[in-house]
């Protein structure tokens, strides 16, 4: 079957009309051959305005259902969820070209983020507060806090949004996506998806709990200048970022970033390196380079150097590329032609900065259109030039290192501050990887790589990386509004401090 009729009917047995797939200005590629796939109608800045304002009526209406109500639509979108499994992934493998247990990994990804919105909306809790004023009570309270706004990127094109949605939902938010315009199917089946859930839900549910804005970032920078939207929670480039961020300060809304990696691991002397060496395989190629996540920088003890890189490059000139729809390979595409050229650029400048580079050469598979790559690992002599900087291609940089404090320094000299790992079995050199002046990052492992993280956790990284954390553990703090309340039931008024303020 071809792709253009596998995709429709993928999207039709999602849910997502057909009329809604064909005769739109928003050309959508394949990049497992390059085909186009779809040509969707993209909405205008001004109907996007409108939608927000749909969206923040959708909000009052559904701030006033109470948590564990809210936390049952979750429960009905992971079963939804669980249902489409099959047809959902491989769709996220047909848009963004993962191999299938990738494709599929995301789903799994939002029915876990669903099952824990579900218990979260049982503990949306806050403290009592003891107060130094006799017959007063000090506690706080979390309320809903308005229409949350989601843009993404292409390459968790369904896993980032259910992370912010399922929050914000059971936080009593309603929900705007600006999905990537390279990956906007994967979105509209989300939204037929959350369709039938708030169907099964009933009529709790006000219309526009979700609304899918698709177009390009014009149509982002309105859920970001729109005052109606509380939070903007943004996935992209740190580029991105540098233009997001400021606007969202102007009107001093929340901004929850969530920007580039530039992912290092340390291998020590003391490590196993079978275990590294299958975490660095995983982390520095898998998704052909293209998550955030993905181990960018690896410095390797001089005593283990010979040992563990040999093994590591022949790991990178076995390992399988080629089309994830109907081979076993291990890398797939990358998402464009862009792509391929900003990761020819990075192995150029890596060469005449002294890098001696394994890999990196497209591979043919008979589609003009669709790029695939051998991954490549480049030795380099010192962190420089193209190192220090994340392109989102599958190339790791391999540094040698003698001194660990020397190498906690380089680790950390870099502007992103997402993911980082480290491969030792001595307990000083994890202990001090993941203390005060160890890794810097959002994201410190010890014997696991740098990517692949659960949603137990809250996800996000330091510096350039944007600050912002979504996901697991207090994360959903952002996606509310905290009220500290004095509540007085004495007869007396005292004031705090000590102040006295008696008028006639
Ligand atoms: P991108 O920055 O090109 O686009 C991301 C999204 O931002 C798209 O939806 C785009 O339309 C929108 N956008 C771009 N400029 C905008 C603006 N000025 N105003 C409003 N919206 C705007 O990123 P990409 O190529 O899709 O994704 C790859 C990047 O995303 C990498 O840098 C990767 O590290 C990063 N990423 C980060 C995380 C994380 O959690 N930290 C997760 C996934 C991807």
């Amino acid at each position: 079957m071809s792709i253009v009729k596998e995709t429709a009917d993928l999207l039709s047995k999602l849910g997502v009309d057909a009329a809604a797939l064909s005769g739109g200005d928003l050309a959508v590629h394949s990049p497992v051959t390059g085909e186009q796939i779809a040509a969707l109608k993209t909405i205008s800045p001004a109907d996007a305005g409108k939608a927000i304002d749909a969206a923040h009526e959708a909000f009052k209406a559904w701030r006033l259902v109470p948590g564990p109500k809210r936390g049952e639509l979750m429960r009905l979108l992971g079963e939804e969820l669980r249902a489409h499994k099959a047809e959902l992934g491989r769709l996220v493998s047909i848009e963004v070209g993962k191999i299938p247990s990738e494709g599929l990994g995301e789903v799994q990804e939002m029915i876990d983020i669903c099952d824990f919105a579900v218990g979260l909306s049982r503990q949306l809790y806050g403290l009592t507060i003891a107060t130094e004023r006799p017959g007063h009570r000090m506690m706080e309270t979390w309320h809903p806090l308005g229409v949350v706004g989601v843009i993404s990127a292409f390459n968790f094109p369904v896993a980032v949004w259910s992370w912010n949605a399922a929050l914000a939902l059971v936080c009593g938010d309603s929900v705007v996506w600006k999905p990537s315009e390279k990956t906007p199917l994967t979105a509209l089946a989300c939204e037929a998806i959350f369709a039938r859930a708030v169907a099964r839900f009933g009529k709790d549910a006000p219309a526009n709990l979700l609304t899918v804005l698709v177009g390009d970032r014009a149509v982002g920078e309105v859920l970001v200048d729109h005052p109606k939207v509380a939070l903007v929670s943004a996935t992209g480039s740190t580029r991105m970022g540098r233009e997001v961020g400021p606007r969202l300060a102007r009107r001093f809304a929340r901004a929850v970033l969530e920007l580039g990696g530039n992912n290092a691991g340390i291998v020590c002397p003391s490590a196993d390196l079978d275990m590294a060496l299958r975490a660095i395989a995983f982390g520095a190629m898998g998704t052909a380079g293209q998550r955030c996540t993905t181990l960018r920088r690896l410095f390797v003890h001089d005593s283990v150097y010979d040992q563990l890189v040999p093994r590591l490059k022949k790991a990178y000139q076995s390992v399988s590329v080629g089309n994830p729809l109907e081979s076993s390979a291990l890398v797939g595409p990358l998402i464009d032609k862009a792509a391929f050229d900003n990761m020819q650029k990075a192995l150029s400048d890596a060469r005449a900065h002294g890098g001696k580079v394994t890999g990196g050469e497209r591979f043919e598979n008979g589609h003009n259109d669709a790029y695939y790559v051998h991954p490549a690992l480049v030795e380099m002599p010192k962190q420089d030039g193209p190192v220090t900087e994340e392109t989102f291609a599958p190339i790791l940089y391999v540094m040698k290192y003698s001194d660990f404090d020397a190498v906690l320094d380089d680790h950390n000299a870099v502007g992103a501050g997402l993911s980082s790992s480290i491969f030792t079995r001595d307990l000083q050199e994890s202990e001090r990887f993941l203390s005060a002046d160890g890794s810097d990052c959002g994201i410190a492992n010890v014997n696991i790589g740098t990517s692949g993280a659960e949603i137990g956790g809250a996800f996000g990284g330091e510096k350039e990386t944007g600050g912002g954390r979504e996901s697991g553990s207090d994360a959903w703090k952002a996606y509310m509004r905290r009220a500290t309340n004095t509540i007085n039931y004495s007869r007396e008024l005292p004031l705090a401090q000590g102040v006295s303020f008696d008028i006639e």
